[in-house]
């Protein structure tokens, strides 16, 4: 989960039918300008120093010829798509992207699922890479820093969130990693890419120890779950339940484990049951039709389900204790609703609650954690051609755990 929930509710009209909204006027007009230009006239763009898409120069101002897997139509293949990263702001810096994780997230929204989109689109927000450039009163970052960026790439900075360090819930809507209006009028395009440009209070600095293809899934997929794991004082002691272990699920695990949790998970897939406890679960159990879960009957201190559509949450909240609360990451289509029974919650004060991505202190902090603990997301390198395969066993549930883009490899 990861767009602001600004960007769902702006596309859709109370019928659940995208809007005739300003924002999308906007969407259209922009990225159809930059679509207009056509990806072969953009093969005729020089840039504005000497750097070429597999050598920028590293003080060069850009903008910087990149090239990236864009999504023409909400199911065709992936093509490649020419473009030019913006000039650097005072604030900015150019990073050689080096990996992308594959994030449910990217399929959602080029399915159309989160509402209508603008095409063609470069999806990806789990982005892992060099510093290449830096901006003239950039501050953060040298030249070679190993660094990351999640899914924002700005906000608005002085709103009450924003200030609190929560620009993940920015009231004025924060500046998505693909499919947000950018500062410069276009639409972003995100991480499926070779370079990008961000301001630098938005890039996450990587550890050392940290291999730079494990640090791309962690800065949505981990965070996505680590700061409701925080948020709800999972710590020792704590009993909790994973629902799903996909790509949130299984880090979930590994972060819970690390805080000091007795981890339950439960999941669909039988063939999970070894992997969760090589994970860390204590328990796991397989969530099939009908079977009995009356011995673990308000046994759970917090719940977090990762489960990316809509399921039957009405069998999970008799597993909370009383006050516990129920939290959701994973969302399916936006007009589903997924309903629960009226009694469910009132039983034993239970709680039902959402949570989006994490701020970017909150992200750092998470990928130090992850350092530190040596937690790291189960990844399957694959090729930018290997996308749309990925894409599938995503879909099939064939992920173990995370597809991760090697930028460099076709
Ligand atoms: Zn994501
Ligand atoms: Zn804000």
């Amino acid at each position: 989960m990861s767009r602001h929930p600004r960007d769902v509710e702006d596309e859709r009209s109370p019928s659940g039918q995208p809007a005739g909204h300003s924002r999308r006027d906007f969407m259209v007009s922009t990225a159809t300008a930059f679509a207009g230009v056509g990806a072969a006239s953009l093969l005729h763009l020089e840039p504005a120093s000497a750097a070429t898409a597999t050598n920028p120069v590293a003080r060069g101002s850009g903008p910087y010829p990149a090239e990236g897997m864009a999504a023409y139509s909400p199911s065709g293949p992936l093509k490649v798509m020419k473009l030019q990263r913006r000039a650097l702001g005072p604030k900015d810096v150019a990073i050689k992207l080096l990996y992308c994780g594959v994030c449910h997230s990217d399929i959602h929204t080029i399915r159309g699922d989160w509402g209508k989109i603008q095409y063609p689109q470069i999806v990806g927000h789990e982005l892992a890479g060099e510093v290449v450039g830096v901006g003239s009163s950039a501050s953060k970052f040298a030249i070679g820093a190993r660094v990351g960026v999640g899914t924002m790439v700005n906000s608005c900075r002085t709103c009450a969130e924003c200030q609190a360090g929560h620009e993940n819930y920015c009231l004025n809507g924060n500046t998505q990693t693909y499919g947000s209006k950018d500062r410069d009028g276009t639409i972003t395009q995100g991480g499926y890419s070779t370079f990008v440009v961000v301001d630098e209070d938005f890039v996450i600095n990587i550890p050392a120890a940290m291999d730079l293809a494990d640090a791309g899934p962690l800065l949505c997929a981990g965070v996505t779950v680590y700061s409701p794991l925080r948020r709800w004082g999972v710590s020792p002691g704590k009993r909790v339940a994973i629902v799903g272990m996909g790509g949130l699920g299984h880090l979930a695990v590994k972060l819970a484990t690390a805080l000091g949790a007795e981890v339950t998970v439960f999941t669909t897939s039988p063939d999970k049951i070894q992997d969760a406890r090589r994970f860390g679960a204590r328990e796991v159990v397989v969530n099939a039709d009908g079977a009995d879960w009356s011995k673990l009957g308000h046994a759970f201190d917090f719940a977090l389900d990762t489960v990316p559509y809509k399921h039957d949450l009405n069998r999970f909240i008799p597993l909370l204790k009383r006050d516990a609360t129920y939290c959701r990451v994973g969302v399916g289509k936006v007009v589903d609703s997924n309903e629960i029974g009226q009694m469910n919650l009132v039983l034993y004060r239970n709680a039902l609650a959402g949570s989006n991505t994490g701020g970017i202190q909150e992200t750092q902090d998470m990928i130090d954690f992850c350092a530190l603990n040596k937690i790291r997301p189960e990844i399957t390198k694959i090729s930018m051609n290997g996308i749309d395969d990925a894409w599938k066993k995503v879909l099939a549930k064939q992920a173990r755990y995370r597809f991760v883009i090697d930028i460099g490899s076709r």
